[in-house]
C-alpha cells in the first residue's frame, strides 16, 4: 500500500510478541523497509511464550520478507548507549529515514495515587517516557540533518497524554510531555523535511496490560502471575464494549497509521498528535 522500498527504519521497544513495536517493524518490512530492531534487552517478555525469542525473532519475521533486518540493544534513557545505538544503525545500513520512538516503561509501582507515589518509581517512568524520547529523537535528527534532510520521526504517545485518570499521574505527564516535545521538534525540523508526529493509541493488547492490570488489583499479584492466572484475555474482552468501535486495538491498527506517517503520503503533516483509539479519545 505504501513504497517504503530502499528506506531504513529504526524501532525502540520492538521485542515483545505481542507489542506495538513488533507489529509497526513487521508493517513497514511489509511496505519494503529495512529495520533495526532495538530493545533494552533481547526478550523483554520471555515468560509469556517459550517460543517467542525477541528481537531475534522480529528480525527472522522480517527477514522472511526478503528485507534486512538486524536488532541492536539500547537503554533508551542512556545518552551514551542511545547515540551507539544510531551509530552504529548507521555503520550497519547507512542511514536511518524513518525512526519509530516506541520504547515504554513498564506499568508497576507507578500505577498508584500521587500520594503513595515514590520518586523512584516517578523518575523511571519519566527517564524511558520522555528522556528516553528526547535522547533518541535527538540522535536521530543529528543524523538525518547530517545527511541533508529529509525524514519521518514517529513518537508513541498515548490517549494518556490527552486526558490524566486517576493512578496514571506519571504516565500520563510524561505522555502529555511526549505531545509537547512532538510539537517544538516538528517546528525545529520542518525547514529540514524531516516530520515528526505523534501517535496516541488507547487500548491495546499487548502484554503491558497484564502489567497494569496487576498494579491496579487489589490483590498482591505480579504482572507475570496476572497473565498466567489466564485473567488477560477476560480483562481485554470486558474493554472491547468500551470502545465505540467495539474493541481494543492490536498492534496492527497502530502500524497501520505508522505506515502512513512513515510514508510521502503524511509528506505535509508534521506536530500532529493522532488518536487510533476507535473512538474512546477524540480531539
Ligand atoms: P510493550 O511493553 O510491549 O513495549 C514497550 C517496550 O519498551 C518493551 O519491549 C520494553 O522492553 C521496551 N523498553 C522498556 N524500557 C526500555 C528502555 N529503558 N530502553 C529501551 N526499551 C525499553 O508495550 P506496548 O503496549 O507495545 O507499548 C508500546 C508503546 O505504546 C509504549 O510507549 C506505550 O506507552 C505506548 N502505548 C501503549 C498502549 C497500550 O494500550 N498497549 C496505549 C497507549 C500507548
Amino acid at each position: 500500500m505504501y513504497n517504503l522500498n530502499g528506506k531504513v527504519a529504526l524501532i525502540t521497544g520492538a521485542g515483545g510478541e505481542h507489542g506495538i513495536g513488533r507489529a509497526i517493524a513487521t508493517r513497514l518490512a511489509k511496505e519494503g523497509a529495512d529495520v533495526i530492531v532495538s530493545d533494552v534487552v533481547s526478550n523483554p517478555y520471555a515468560h509469556v511464550s517459550s517460543d517467542w525469542e525477541g528481537a531475534p525473532s522480529v528480525v527472522r519475521e522480517i527477514e522472511g520478507m526478503g528485507r534486512q533486518a538486524v536488532t541492536i540493544l539500547a537503554d533508551v534513557s542512556n545518552a551514551n548507549q542511545v547515540d551507539a545505538l544510531v551509530d552504529e544503525g548507521v555503520e550497519q545500513f547507512g542511514q536511518i529515514d524513518i525512526f519509530v520512538c516506541n520504547a515504554g516503561s513498564r506499568p508497576g509501582p507507578d500505577r498508584v495515587p500521587v500520594v503513595e507515589l515514590e520518586e523512584e518509581a516517578w523518575d523511571d517512568v519519566h527517564n524511558i517516557n520522555l528522556k528516553g524520547t528526547f535522547l533518541c529523537c535527538r540522535a536521530v535528527a543529528r543524523h538525518m540533518i547530517d545527511r541533508g534532510g529529509g525524514g519521518k520521526i514517529i513518537t508513541m504517545s498515548s490517549v494518556s497524554g490527552r486526558q490524566g485518570s486517576a493512578r496514571f499521574a506519571a504516565y500520563a505527564a510524561s505522555k502529555f510531555g511526549v505531545i509537547g516535545f512532538t510539537q517544538a521538534l516538528a517546528q525545529e525540523l520542518a525547514s529540514h523535511h524531516i516530520n515528526v508526529n505523534a501517535i496516541c493509541p488507547g487500548v491495546v493488547d499487548t502484554e503491558r496490560w497484564s502489567y497494569i492490570a496487576a498494579a491496579l488489583s487489589s490483590e498482591d499479584i505480579s504482572g507475570e502471575e496476572w497473565r498466567a492466572s489466564g485473567r488477560h484475555d477476560e480483562a481485554m474482552r470486558q474493554r472491547d464494549s468500551r470502545v465505540p468501535l467495539g474493541r481494543v486495538a492490536t498492534g496492527e491498527d497502530v502500524a497501520r497509521t505508522a505506515a502512513f506517517l512513515a510514508s510521502s503520503e503524511s509528506d505535509y503533516l508534521t506536530g500532529l498528535a493522532i488518536n487510533v483509539a476507535g473512538g474512546s479519545a477524540m480531539g
